[in-house]
């Protein structure tokens, strides 16, 4: 049994779809396991007129499929309390203060505080403002805010919302969550390169050709046409997901496992990402947008024909290219990466192919590859060149794999309740800093520019391929092919 922590928890957007699929059961979950027992209280806020009681009813249905025992689970429940409230309106944080600190109080949280915002990017300021002006923001005890994805939608804006936060919260206060970072196999990623020898020695440009990150989903936009619209591929999974992943596989040791030595080594990887002249732009970026096609006898409609998209939209649901860090480690090494909707097979890995040996066989050998399952699939596989079994000398790749099924072991904790987690321990880890997100923007914002002036071709992709063949053309520019191809079925 760990040390149980003292929070009051306050929840923007509690009547959500995020805060009753993740932030619930993830709070649950690190209650079940003694991380949040008798010390703990969450106010959960939104405009709807809930009451307790009913508030309680939702938050044991999100749980359902969690809990041992009825007692367990209302017991939980029991330190759960709704408070209506419109975030624009001042009057009504007053009623937020009151409740705040009684529960303080009742539940001896120590004046530790949590704000996790789950509802859309135009209030945070808003909130966060209020918080300070109407002194919800005692100082008594820790005070850290949780800010949701999208962190603005260019540069200009992840700005301004970040001064908005900057004049309440300081940098050390604020979580902006990513929940790729939460995922088992992206921690793993430290355990992979600096609890190994072979790897620690060889994670560089004298021994790594090129590293393939994949995001594949095979759902379209569903009902979330709306909002995809206007974000796309790029905004949606590269500025944050890919870039973060990004920074893990190019990084530099850190001195220390600690929150500061690792940090410092990630910004320095978003602060050395190659700004592409035009030519470059233009040559390493590939965007794609879905049409129709047959996955599995099914048949597909084309993006354009989705609910709530435009019918002559240009949005991308396919983003592929190749970036690359200018540091002494991996200058001139591609990370080639993809994502996309509607592709042959959901998977999100990342696949490090190493050079070739120089050949004694008399004919070239296939290149050595770590592969690091992410989603579905959790685990890792090294294939390497060994002899074929039999009188004649053959050589054939062997694959050595570790895979778990992760959602069937029940293993690996949510990201958000690893995240919630991470949170209470102070521990940043696993969340962008402002640095980090300021460089990612400033890089997609060019990307963004020149497909918005129309300065690159959108490809038109099959569903249930795995995107346009002009990704497949840039990596054999450089040699290179992707190594998952898996095979489309009709
Ligand atoms: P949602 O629309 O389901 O919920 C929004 C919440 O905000 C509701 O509780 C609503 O009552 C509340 N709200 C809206 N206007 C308000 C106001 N003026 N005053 C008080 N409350 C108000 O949205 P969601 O899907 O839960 O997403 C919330 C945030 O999390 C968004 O920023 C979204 O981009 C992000 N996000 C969601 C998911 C997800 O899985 N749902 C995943 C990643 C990121």
């Amino acid at each position: 049994m760990t040390e149980q922590k003292q929070a009051l928890f306050t929840i923007f957007g509690a009547t959500g779809d995020l805060a009753k699929r993740k932030l619930y059961p993830s709070l649950f979950r690190l209650f079940k396991k003694g991380e949040l027992a008798d010390n703990f209280a969450v106010i959960g806020t939104a405009r709807r007129p809930w009451t307790n009681e009913y508030y309680r009813e939702v938050v044991l249905e999100s749980i359902k499929d969690l809990m041992n025992s009825k007692t367990e689970a209302e017991n939980f429940a029991s330190h759960f309390y709704y408070q209506s409230h419109d975030v624009s309106d001042s009057s009504h944080y007053v009623n937020l203060k009151d409740l705040g600190e009684k529960l303080r109080k009742q539940y001896k949280t120590a004046g530790n505080q949590v704000f996790f915002l789950a509802m859309a990017p135009q209030f945070f300021g808003t909130i966060a403002e209020h918080l300070k002006s109407e002194n919800i923001l005692t100082g008594e005890g820790f005070e850290r805010i949780v800010i949701e994805k999208p962190f603005g939608t260019s540069y200009d804006t992840a700005k301004s919302l970040n001064d908005s936060l900057v004049k309440v919260f300081s940098e050390e206060q604020i979580f902006r969550i990513d929940h790729y970072l939460g995922k088992e196999m992206i921690q793993n990623i430290f355990a992979i390169r600096f609890g190994n020898l072979i790897f620690d020695n060889l994670w560089n440009r004298d021994f790594i050709d090129n590293i393939q990150i994949t995001f594949a989903e095979r759902l379209g936009v569903e009902e979330r046409g709306g909002y995809y619209d206007h974000s796309g591929a790029l905004r949606d999974m590269v500025q944050n997901h890919t870039l973060q992943l990004l920074s893990l596989l190019a990084m530099d040791k850190p001195a220390t496992f600690t929150k500061d030595a690792i940090r410092a080594e990630k910004i320095k990887v978003f602060e050395q990402l190659h700004n592409p002249t035009d030519d470059e732009l233009k040559k390493f970026f590939i965007r794609g947008q879905y049409h129709s096609g047959t996955i599995e006898g099914k048949k597909d409609i084309s993006y354009r024909s989705e609910p709530n998209v435009d019918p002559e939209s240009t949005t991308e649901t396919y983003a592929s290219g190749a970036f690359f860090v200018d540091s002494d480690r991996f200058r001139g090494v591609p990370f080639f990466f993809r994502t996309g909707k509607r592709l042959t097979q959901k998977g999100t890995m990342v696949n490090v192919v190493f050079k070739q040996t120089d050949s004694i066989f008399g004919h070239s050998l296939q290149p050595n590859v770590l592969t690091i399952y992410i989603q579905p699939n959790e685990g890792f596989s090294l294939s390497i060149n060994g002899k074929e079994v039999g009188e004649k000398f053959s050589i054939a790749p062997i694959s050595f794999d570790y895979e778990t099924d992760a959602t069937a072991t029940g293993a690996s904790p949510e990201p958000y309740e690893k995240l919630i987690f991470d949170v209470l321990n102070n521990d940043s880890t696993n969340y962008s800093h402002w640095h980090e997100v300021r460089a990612s923007w400033q890089l997609i914002d060019r990307i963004e520019k020149l497909w918005a002036e129309n300065g690159a071709p959108l490809y038109e992709y099959k569903s249930g391929s795995m995107g346009p063949t002009a990704s497949d053309d840039l990596l054999a520019d450089y040699g290179a092919e992707w190594v998952w191809k898996p095979e489309p079925k009709n």
